[in-house]
């Protein structure tokens, strides 16, 4: 296994729909333990293929080091799709190891059902509320080349913009491996 570097806003992958993966082959199979050596390596709790530079329809999660989730298993999910949202919605502060720093309150469904194929392909179907659900939605929308930072208001874009542009320009200090460039791309 290996720590990967993270794609970082500006870069061109993290704006692409991703690919549909039909097969699990050595080359996926690696790239999923070297998502979650990367994604634990740098402290996060979900991670999708795009920001490590692989334009592919997965992403892992694993919220075991939050409290109260310490039982949590890590998944994988292969190619995700929302099946269904509740009504309700709540504000959650999130953060993004692609947009390293900055966090800001959004506000999504507080419950989903995704369905999506395991490393096996077998389809799967989970119902995930509060940090699960959060964790879920943030990666689904990587995977659409979605960012959270998209999600704010007008008023909060603008705050960000100067920050964003540091990031893009790589003039930030990150505390793990980043991408060396925005054609950044490894499968
Ligand atoms: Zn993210």
């Amino acid at each position: 296994m290996s720590i990967l570097p993270i794609t970082v806003c500006g870069d061109k992958i993290l704006r692409k729909k991703a690919a549909q993966v039909s097969k699990v082959d050595n080359k996926i199979i690696k790239l999923i333990a070297d998502m979650f050596e990367t994604m634990h390596n740098a402290n996060g709790i979900g991670l999708a293929a795009n920001q490590v530079g692989a334009n592919k329809q997965i992403f892992v999660v694993d919220i075991s080091v939050a409290e109260g989730y310490e039982d949590a298993k890590p998944l994988v999910l292969i190619n995700p799709k929302i099946i269904a949202k509740s009504e309700e919605t709540i504000s959650y502060e999130e953060g993004c190891l692609s947009i390293p720093d900055q966090r800001e309150e959004v506000i999504r469904p507080k419950m989903i059902k995704i369905q999506y194929q395991d490393a096996d392909l077998k389809t799967q179907t989970i119902e995930a509320d509060d940090l699960l659900a959060r964790v879920m939605q943030h990666e689904f929308d990587h995977l659409q080349g979605v960012l959270f930072t998209d999600l704010v208001d007008e008023e909060t874009k603008k705050r960000l913009k100067k920050q964003l542009n540091k990031i893009k320009n790589r003039k930030v200090e990150v505390a793990y491996p980043i991408s060396s460039s925005a054609d950044y791309q490894i499968l």
